[in-house]
């Protein structure tokens, strides 16, 4: 069976676009699609890209923008940037995706078929954010299933544990320009912490968009980057008048 994973999206249009295309979507590919949280948030496509997710994505968890975007919670954790994408989100949103949206469930969301799990943040708190080893041990002491899928950090990488030894990974690519993949092959008796990158706002230093395929029968995970429509995408942030910094930064993928 396969899963398509995708996170932080940042109602990014182009860059949903781009990975679902390449991830041939349409072909009937995919046994799941799962959502990480983070649909909407800094992008200028919150509408486009909330109705794309509610069609195609199989399994959801929500994020912290999600959350604030949709008026669930208030903004006051957020820095004044964020904050006001925020605002401009929640009066963009159509009545029905911001209902949607309302009633995203919390992580963690166990996926039983695939022995996954999947958060935003972490296993332990879904606005926790996994970025060291530090950071990733208690979840991997307490996991129940293999593998669990994570983001909020925008960051493509994977943490893996097996007896007391363990390693950090990150996905190494030859270019910055064209698609790329990368293959994790999955070892007996271990568990994962992995992060499929950010769709939408990538914050590696690689501005292309981020996603990852699980193959439960070949036993990996295919990490991708794919390059979009980053002028269109941009162009969508300063029309909507958003801060500029929100459209410069996909550039530099921070
Ligand atoms: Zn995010």
């Amino acid at each position: 069976m396969r899963s398509l994973i995708l996170s932080d999206i940042h109602g990014n249009l182009e860059a949903l676009e781009a990975v679902l295309a390449s991830a041939r979507v349409d072909e009937g590919r995919y046994d799941a699609v799962w959502n990480l949280g983070d649909v909407v948030g800094y992008g200028g496509s919150p509408n486009e890209v909330t109705s794309i997710i509610r069609e195609r994505a199989t399994a959801h968890v929500r994020g912290n923008h999600d959350k604030v975007c949709c008026g669930n919670e208030s903004g006051l954790g957020f820095n004044p940037i964020a904050r006001q994408a925020a605002q401009w989100t929640n009066q963009s949103l159509t009545e029905e995706n911001r209902a949607w949206l309302r009633h995203l469930p919390q992580g963690p969301v166990v996926i039983e078929p695939f022995s996954s799990v999947i958060v935003h943040g972490s296993p332990l708190h879904e606005d926790t954010y996994i970025v060291n080893m530090r950071d990733a041990w208690a979840p991997l002491q307490q996991m129940e299933q293999q593998m669990t899928f994570f983001g909020h950090t925008h960051i493509q990488c994977g943490f893996a544990w097996k007896n007391g030894a363990w390693t950090e990974f990150r996905p190494r690519y030859a270019t910055s320009a064209d698609a790329e993949q990368w293959t994790l092959d999955l070892a007996e008796n271990t568990r994962y912490l992995l992060n499929p990158g950010s769709v939408g706002q990538p914050r590696d230093g690689d501005w292309r968009a981020a996603y990852a395929v699980l193959d439960s029968e070949a036993n990996t995970v295919i990490y991708h980057r794919i390059p979009y429509d980053l002028a269109r995408a941009q162009g969508r942030i300063l029309m909507a008048e958003l801060p500029e910094r929100l459209a410069a930064r996909l550039r530099d993928g921070r």
